[in-house]
């Protein structure tokens, strides 16, 4: 949704016009703010990319191992290390590791991210409540200075923030279907997500396309 700042009422307005005054505000002092509550354990990718790590950590160890043995065991080695238990050891950590990952997926519960676009990038805030744990399980340490009051008087703990100026974004794909625009700064990874509400898309694509022309 569209808020506009005027800076002679000093105060913020939804729409484009300020609700003090009544004055159209520019194009530049328009933003394009909205929040999702996401739920990571639903989240394909971080799924996906928990997999491909933790796989791809056992083929490397594997592949170590054989190849050791290949060199300075002979044949004969690799046969027995073959038949040994190695493999189905290793896929078994694996296994745990992905039962681990679940396990803090889980805990993470819910959480809301607050996507803010305006002249200068795009911005996201990541916000769950104030639990120590749910902290831990996303790896970081529950520093009580990001709690912060909310408008509707609860508190909820700052997790994460991310900021990206529309000058380094070097592409954008749009994904109607998914409802989510990705804006890249490296080539192909680490994009940021904007996920949006179905009814919010459009009006992002459009923001986003005014400032990203032709990426
Ligand atoms: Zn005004």
């Amino acid at each position: 949704m569209i808020y506009s700042y005027c800076k002679r009422c000093r105060m913020e307005s939804p729409g484009d016009v300020c609700s003090g005054c009544g004055k159209r505000a520019t194009a530049a002092l328009q933003r394009d703010k909205w929040s999702i509550a996401t739920i990571p354990l639903a989240d394909s990718r971080a799924w996906r990319a928990s997999c491909l790590a933790l796989l791809g950590a056992a083929a490397l160890l594997l592949a170590a191992v054989f190849g050791l043995e290949a060199v300075y065991g002979g044949p004969a080695r690799v046969t027995l290390l073959w038949k040994s238990a190695l493999i189905r050891v290793t896929l078994a950590f694996a296994v745990v590791g992905l039962a681990v990952v679940f396990l803090f997926l889980l805990i993470q519960g819910r959480e809301t991210n607050v996507f803010t676009l305006d002249s200068q990038g795009a911005h996201q805030h990541t916000w769950h409540s104030p639990r120590k744990w749910k902290s831990w399980a996303r790896l970081q340490s529950a520093d009580p200075n990001k709690d912060f009051p909310q408008q509707d008087g609860s508190v909820m703990h700052l997790s994460q923030e991310r900021h990206m100026l529309w000058q380094d974004v070097l592409s954008v794909k749009y994904r109607p279907a998914r409802s989510v625009i990705l804006l890249y700064h490296t080539p192909h990874c680490a994009p940021m997500a904007l996920r949006l509400p179905a009814g919010e898309y459009d009006l992002a694509a459009a923001y986003v396309g005014k400032y990203c022309k032709g990426k």
